[in-house]
């Protein structure tokens, strides 16, 4: 057994370092990574370098991931040896002012875990308290390595409070914007889902959209929305998970009077946008952020997928080994991909 992992050294560098195994200190848990799951936010923090707050370079990379239990550290209580686990990607402190809200996304002192692109994780102590997730063995890793996107949309889903019967617009039919789809369309929304490329918005009518718009990249689909939709004066809520200035203008002109606008993806520092204020006053629309999860959000999301009640198969596109994580990231870049599988053991 010998550690291999993926470290981010810089904008679109990948280094692969190579070590012993690591040993679990007291209440850590060691995991061997049955599967990684690459995801739009490995692509930004890839192309920028970075991420203000998840990770700083250079860096063990990668968040989704699951796989098995196999050494526990000195005072481990209530894990063994041999379990199937999903290890969240950030931990909260239990304590601040907004973990006792229950607001844990938005802790004072949230740590983020990376390293996801490994053979072997070392998961530390205030993960193994605080997000570490069993799994029922019928899921494979793959699909257990969804639960952290999916908690991230399912948070989105529930500060937006979608009712069964209203009518959406989403802009970005990347991974998230396909995770929204899905939950939203089985949940009884009528989504209007508009991305320029056309192999993601046959995924997005596979997983329930009720319309799909192909946009030019770049934005100004709201107009075009809206004639797929209710029609003026527009819909009840929209999402943009484009993480662009020009998808967010969007989400924000293809609402109704009294509309609510999910602002899901997350710019690059430095980013402006404009807002017509009048329009958000005298049309009374609420706009809201909405960023990572909570602990309740990834167990909502594990059950979800557990349940098996959309084809999760359908956003892993293609499977890797660890040395190709470099031609996975770009497999998405290119739109070859909606999400890659990365299978870190040898030999399998
Ligand atoms: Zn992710
Ligand atoms: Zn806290």
């Amino acid at each position: 057994m010998e550690q291999l992992a993926a470290w981010l050294t810089g904008s679109e560098t990948i280094e692969f370092r190579e070590g012993p195994v690591p040993q679990p200190g007291p209440g850590e848990l060691l995991l061997s990574v049955g599967a990684a799951v690459t995801c739009g936010t490995d692509v930004k923090v890839y192309r920028r370098g970075g991420h203000p707050r998840m990770l700083e370079v250079p860096s063990p990379f990668g968040h989704e991931m699951a796989g098995t239990i196999i050494g526990l550290g000195e005072g481990i209580d209530g894990w063994r040896e041999g379990e199937r686990i999903v290890v969240s990607n950030s931990a909260s402190c239990g304590s601040c002012d907004f973990c006792r809200r229950g607001d844990e996304n938005l802790c004072a002192d949230l740590l983020y875990l990376n390293g996801a692109f490994a053979r072997y994780l070392l998961v530390p102590a205030r993960f193994v308290d605080r997000g570490v997730y069993r799994i029922p063995d019928e899921l494979d890793f793959s699909v257990a390595a969804l639960g952290e996107p999916l908690a991230c949309v399912l948070h989105g889903i529930g500060k937006l409070a979608p009712q069964p019967g209203e009518g959406g617009a989403l802009f970005g039919a990347g991974p998230i914007g396909l995770l929204f789809t899905a939950v939203l369309s089985a949940g009884g929304v009528e989504l209007v889902v508009a991305d320029p490329n056309e192999s993601r918005l046959e995924l997005a009518r596979k997983l329930g959209a009720a319309d799909t718009l192909l946009v030019e990249r770049g934005g100004s689909g709201a107009d075009r929305a809206r004639s797929l939709g209710p029609g003026p004066p527009g819909f009840d809520f929209s999402i943009d998970a484009t993480g662009v200035s020009e998808g967010w203008h969007d989400a924000l002109a293809a609402v109704r009077p009294g509309g609510r606008v999910s602002l899901f993806g997350g710019c690059a520092p430095g980013t402006a946008i404009q807002l017509d204020p009048h329009r958000l006053h005298y049309d009374e629309l609420t706009v809201m952020g909405a960023y990572h999860h909570r602990p309740e959000d990834f167990r909502a999301a594990l059950a979800l997928l557990a349940e098996g009640s959309f084809d999760s198969g359908l956003l892993l596109s293609l499977e890797r080994p660890l040395e190709e994580l470099s031609q996975a990231l770009d497999d998405m870049i290119a739109r070859r991909a909606v999400k890659v599988v990365i299978r870190p053991q040898p030999g399998v």
